[in-house]
Order: structure tokens, then sequence, then C-alpha cells
């Protein structure tokens, strides 16, 4: 029987719906959740990424502002671009779009962010908050990932979970939260030996790691919940043939477009899990979800601590 399909587009409308409930109240409250997006340059992938991040805002109600410097400028101009969002009180989460331009420091602009506005969680207070189990901003698509798996009751306690994958954006932070909810947790890497056997051992797979159908259908334990994080453009008409043999009208449309979009799981494996994430349709919806999330959770995280009166954590 073909695994149950865990639906990203689904789960989105459901918790787009609780959200807009929650920005109501906050309205009521005379507070309005906003983003603040800083898109550096005209990449053209950022460009729609930062748009379709904005058009969720406008959806739900919740302010926003777009900020388009040019691709020249430089660190100390991003730093006092991020200072001053952090002392605007009406922006809750800030969202600097990566990939910046060579010339500008990444890290110490991430950094800048004030944890309290990190809706994309990669700030380490974010990152240790979450080690240490404390309520905070997690990174959008491990949160996305473990929303999926608690919307679909994918029983977690005990289980035996692997991640593929070992970034800071991605799979450190699932790793921690499939910990956090009691599994026992392996993490495999590019140096990992005898991956499919470590693979075949998961009641929970969340493969994150950016290569087309890595994971074979043979290493998944039959009816293990298979979160397929990846998304890689394949353009390459053997190998798309080789993966979509069994997906004849997926084929077709490649033939059309040129190019497909297919996870880090191939897709045969639909077959042998016993729930499956698709690639489209699974993760990617999730990561703009838990960003609209985290900025209403900002939001009220910090007018609970200004209610407090604690001083402004800036
Ligand atoms: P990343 O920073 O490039 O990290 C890739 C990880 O995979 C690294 O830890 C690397 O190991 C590991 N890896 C690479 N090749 C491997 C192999 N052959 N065997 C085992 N491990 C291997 O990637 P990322 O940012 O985490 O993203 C991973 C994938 O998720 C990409 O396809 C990306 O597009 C996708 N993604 C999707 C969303 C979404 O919203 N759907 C969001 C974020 C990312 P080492 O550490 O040893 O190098």
């Amino acid at each position: 029987m073909p695994a149950r399909i865990l639906d990203g587009l689904k789960i989105r409308d459901e918790i787009f719906a609780e959200l807009k409930t929650q920005i109501a109240q906050l309205h009521a409250q005379g507070i309005r959740p906003g983003l603040a997006a800083v898109l550096v340059g005209e990449n053209p992938a950022s460009q729609i990424y930062v748009k379709s991040k904005i058009a969720a805002c406008e959806q739900l109600g919740m302010a926003s502002w777009m900020h388009t410097p040019p691709a020249t400028v430089s660190t100390d101009y991003m730093l006092q671009l991020v200072a001053d969002l952090n002392n605007d009180d009406n922006v809750d989460g800030i969202l600097v779009q990566l990939p910046l331009p060579s010339q500008i420091d990444s890290k110490r602009v991430l950094e800048a962010v004030h944890p309290s506005k990190d809706v994309d969680g990669f700030h380490p207070v974010s990152m240790g908050m979450l080690v240490s189990n404390r309520p905070g901003l997690v990174a959008c698509t491990p949160a996305g990932c473990r929303e999926m798996l608690r919307r679909y009751k994918v029983p977690i306690e005990g289980a035996n979970a692997v991640v593929l994958g070992r970034s800071d954006i991605v799979g450190k932070p699932m790793a921690l939260l499939l910990l956090h909810a009691n599994a026992t947790v392996t993490i495999c890497h590019s140096k990992t030996r005898n991956i499919a056997d470590v693979i075949r051992g998961a009641d929970i797979l969340v493969a994150a790691i950016g290569k087309a159908g890595f994971v074979q259908p043979d290493w998944i334990r039959p009816g293990a919940a298979v979160i397929d994080v990846g998304t890689n453009k394949v353009t390459d008409a053997s190998e798309a043939a080789r993966l979509l043999h069994n997906f004849p009208e997926r084929l077709e449309k490649f033939r059309a477009k040129g190019n497909a979009l297919i996870g880090d799981v191939h897709p045969d494996a639909v077959q042998i899990a016993g729930s499956l994430s698709p690639v489209p349709g699974g993760v990617g919806p999730m990561t703009i979800t838990m960003l609209m999330s985290n900025t209403v959770k900002a939001a009220r995280l910090r007018r609970a601590t200004k209610a407090l009166g604690a001083s402004q954590p800036i």
C-alpha cells in the first residue's frame, strides 16, 4: 500500500487559519505583528522567496516591510540597517534573505539581529535556547518538519530517528527537536559509514542533504515515516528517467518543462514508507508557514517581556 502523504499545503492552510485568529486577538490589543525583510541585490530566486513571504504576511493581516539595498552595500551598511530594525518597535521579526553578496560578512549581519526578532532562528542565542529546550524561535524548516510529524500524529517517543545532514539550519536543529520529543537520534553526514544500514534502522527519517533521490527505496524500513527536506532541480533527462520511471505524469511534465523538483529520497520510496512528505508540496510550504508562526510568536514574546516590566531587550 502506498504511503500516507504528509501534505504540507493542507497543514499550511490549517496553521494559517489558526494564525489569523491569533493575529485578530493581537489586533484587538492594538498589536499588529510585523516582519521586515531585507533583500540585498537582485538575485531572482531570492526575489521570489521574499515576495512570497511578504504576500503571506499580507494574506494573514500582518505588517511587512521590504528593504532592498543594492548588491554593492557594505557590511557596515547592513549592520546599521539591522540596528535600525532592532530599534523599531513596530518590527517583530527581521529576515535577512541569504545568500548575501560576498563582500558582506553574513555571519556578523545575522548575529546583529536581536534574538527577540530572530524569526529565522539562526542566531546563536536561538540555537542555544533550542539546545537547552527552552522556548524560543526555532529555524523554520526543521520547525515545519516537527509540526508535520505532530499534526499527522507520527509517534516520536522511543522511536529511532535518523537525520541525514548536519547543517546549522536544518539537520542540527531537526535532530534536537526529535531528541526533545524523546526519539533516539542518529545524525548522518558525508563521512558516515554504512549509511544505508543506519537508515534501515529508522522509524523516522528526515533527509536534508541536497542530493536528488539519494535515499534508495530499499534503505527504508517498511512503514517508516519519511520527511524529505531536499529540493533539487533535476534537468538531466536520463536522471529524470531514472528517478521518475514509475511516475509517467511527472516524467511527461519534465519533458514539457525541462526540469523537475526532486527530493533527497527516491520517489519510489512511496511504496515502502508508512508516511512520506512529497516533493514538491511537503516541507516546502511548511517553511514559510513557520516563518509566519515565528513572527506572531516573536510579537507575543516581546510584548510579554515588556508587560512584565523588563527593559526592552534591544
Ligand atoms: P547543506 O548546508 O548543504 O548541508 C548538507 C548536509 O548534507 C551536510 O551536513 C553534508 O555533510 C550532508 N551530505 C552531503 N552529501 C552527503 C552524502 N552523500 N551522504 C551523507 N550526507 C551528505 O544543506 P541544507 O541547507 O541543510 O539543505 C539540505 C537540502 O534541503 C537541500 O536540498 C536544500 O535545498 C533543502 N532545503 C529545503 C528547504 C525547504 O524549505 N524545503 C529549506 C532548507 C533546505 P557534511 O556536513 O559532512 O558536509
